[in-house]
């Protein structure tokens, strides 16, 4: 895949706050596309199909994966979760940066395949305690789902020295944490060997 924009995966454990965070990120940064990934999970209330995800069977899942037609693919609690290569296609072609909101196994799975491109972020809520409480706040999981999760974002937040930064995303500071990914994304952009094409022009003439 021809890349020429850069892809920013944010994984946020459990209880992160990713979803609010990203949502505000959108917001202050409108050319940034978002992939939409493919899920088997069902969809929770308020959720849209095409918009939240693809929602889709296994049967399809499977089926996707083996005409190769997802970038990374994962399982996390029971449900398969997939980018779609059409989706970064669509993004990246237009010549914007993409996010793709993943957690830690296809995050390393895209590093591994564009590490050139690919900048990796973690969020992490400020505790343990905070985490929970976001989880249990929502409402939507099940207590075996709730445990489920933080069991997994131990697992993941373990993995944090495989990422390039690691944000906190404090309590009634979404703005805060917000402007940091952004400070991120242009400092890479910044970065010598992005820039590298152009002081090569400027040097020649
Ligand atoms: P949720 O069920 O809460 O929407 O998502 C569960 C986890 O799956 C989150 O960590 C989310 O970031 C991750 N996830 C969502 N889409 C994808 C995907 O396409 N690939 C991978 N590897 N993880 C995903």
């Amino acid at each position: 895949m021809e890349n020429k924009g850069l892809i920013f995966v944010i994984s946020g454990p459990a209880g992160s706050g990713k979803g609010t965070v990203v949502k505000r990120l959108r917001e202050i940064m409108p050319s940034i596309g978002l992939s939409v990934s493919a899920t088997t999970r069902e969809p929770r209330p308020g959720e849209i199909d095409g918009v939240s995800y693809h929602f889709v069977t296994r049967e399809k899942f499977e089926s996707l994966v083996e005409n190769g037609e997802v970038l990374e693919h994962t399982e996390y609690c029971g449900n398969m979760y997939g980018t779609l290569v059409s989706e970064a296609r669509r993004i990246l072609d237009a010549g914007n940066d993409m996010i793709l909101e993943i957690e830690v196994d296809g995050a390393l799975q895209v590093k591994r395949i564009m590490p050139d491109n690919a900048v990796a972020v973690m969020l992490i809520a400020p505790s343990r305690e905070e985490q929970e409480r976001r989880l249990r706040d929502r409402g939507t999981e099940t207590e075996e789902s709730i445990a489920g999760r933080v069991a997994r974002a131990e697992e993941e937040i373990a993995l944090a020295d495989r990422y390039d930064y690691v944000v906190t995303n404090e309590t009634g500071k979404t703005d805060e944490c917000a402007e940091k990914l952004r400070a991120i994304i242009s400092a890479e952009h910044s970065r010598y060997e992005r820039m590298k094409p152009f002081v090569d022009e400027y040097n020649q003439r």
